[in-house]
């Protein structure tokens, strides 16, 4: 995350002005101050003049799947700094119900295999519903 955001603070200093004193004052901006540990999804955005640390707070559409007991398997690729999430529902390890488990990236994979497949083993729309 940190080395993403590298490319967007080196720019925000770029366009920084330089005040009457030699201070640099930094140009106000729009950032999220919430971020979901889950998605990614960010919101609540506010007006502020310097880059703030966002709050991890897990979102609503995320936590309707927690709440039904789901489990948020989440995976961090070091070299691509990519986010990986699925939520699944692990039967018979109710300990896990409802909690965010790091998983590595093989078991990643196996999940987003998973998915796919169910995807495609939805049935078609009929081409002609009359
Ligand atoms: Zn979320």
């Amino acid at each position: 995350m940190l080395a993403a955001n590298l490319p967007n603070m080196a720019r925000d200093v770029r366009e920084g002005r330089i005040g009457g004193k030699g201070t640099i004052i930094g140009k106000p901006h729009r950032q999220p101050m919430k971020l979901c540990p889950i998605c990614k999804g960010m919101w609540s955005f506010q007006t502020v003049f310097k880059a703030e640390k966002m709050e991890e707070v897990v979102c609503t559409e995320c936590l309707e799947h927690l709440s039904q007991g789901e489990t948020a398997c989440l995976y961090d690729d070091p070299h691509t700094d990519q986010h990986h999430f699925a939520f699944i529902t692990l039967k018979g390890q109710p300990d896990l119900a409802g909690q965010m488990v790091k998983v590595p990236l093989h078991v990643m994979d196996e999940l987003h295999k998973r998915m796919s497949k169910k995807l495609h083993e939805k049935p078609q729309a009929p081409e002609n519903p009359s």
